[in-house]
């Protein structure tokens, strides 16, 4: 079981898969106000920077699933890296239906709500490990600007217009699932070109070494 092919070569070398850079998933942890002690779950947790990083900072414990052998054995490294891997586990598996034996503090996904089905299939998924006062944590694209047209939104590697909200949308959103919206960090577009930018060299720095594995070494 693995996500498609291209993701592992592609990303294989970042650490964090989505447009939050390290400094904001910092500033996100400290915003979530999280305890020592507290229980986080990650689902499409990739390589573990989440996890990992809020361990070592804020002394949680936390579980991540991931779909992709790589990212998860990425993950595991990081948490030894790091001192947390007494704190943090990583599983390789389909987070779709997961549930949690202990409720968490924070139950989150993180730019993977396809593993529900859509935003409100997610949090329906993650409200079942959720202890009660906690946390929903969701990171979501929305538009910025509408795509005047469905090859727009193509054009914007989007399947179709509806895959996303414009930003109030997407916020009413969450209130209309019943939940209030109680914090938020934004992706900037600092954040966006680390994340695609980075794949180019990498996938430079793959074909250099005239391989096309998934098994690529990180190069940082
Ligand atoms: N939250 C992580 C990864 C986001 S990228 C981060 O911010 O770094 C999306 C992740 O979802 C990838 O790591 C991919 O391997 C994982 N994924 C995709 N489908 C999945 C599934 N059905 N179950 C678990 N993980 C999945």
């Amino acid at each position: 079981m693995d996500i498609p092919r291209i993701f592992n070569i592609t990303e294989s070398a970042h650490r964090i898969h989505n447009p939050i850079t390290p400094e904001k998933l910092a500033t996100l942890g400290a915003a979530l106000r999280l305890k020592s002690g507290d229980r986080v779950l990650d689902l499409g947790s990739g390589s573990g920077e989440m996890l990992c990083t809020w361990a070592r900072d804020h002394g949680i414990t936390g579980t991540g699933i991931d779909m992709s052998q790589l990212f998860t054995e990425q993950a595991k490294l990081r948490a030894k890296e790091l001192r947390v891997a007494d704190k943090v586990k990583f599983i390789h598996g389909d987070a779709a239906g997961y549930v949690s034996d202990e409720k968490v503090s924070v139950a989150a996904c993180v730019g993977a709500t396809w593993i529900g089905g859509g935003v409100s299939g997610t949090i329906e998924l993650l409200a079942r490990s959720l202890r009660t006062g906690g946390i929903i944590l969701i990171g979501e694209p929305y538009w910025r600007q509408l795509p005047p047209t469905e090859d727009v939104a193509k054009a914007c590697l989007a399947s179709s217009i509806s895959d996303f909200l414009m930003l109030p949308e997407l916020l009413a959103s969450f209130n209309h699932l019943g939940y209030d919206v109680v914090e938020m960090v934004l992706a900037d577009q600092d954040g966006w070109d680390r994340y695609e930018a980075a794949k180019w060299l990498t996938m430079r720095l793959d074909k250099n070494r005239d391989s096309c594995s998934c098994s690529v070494k990180r190069e940082r």
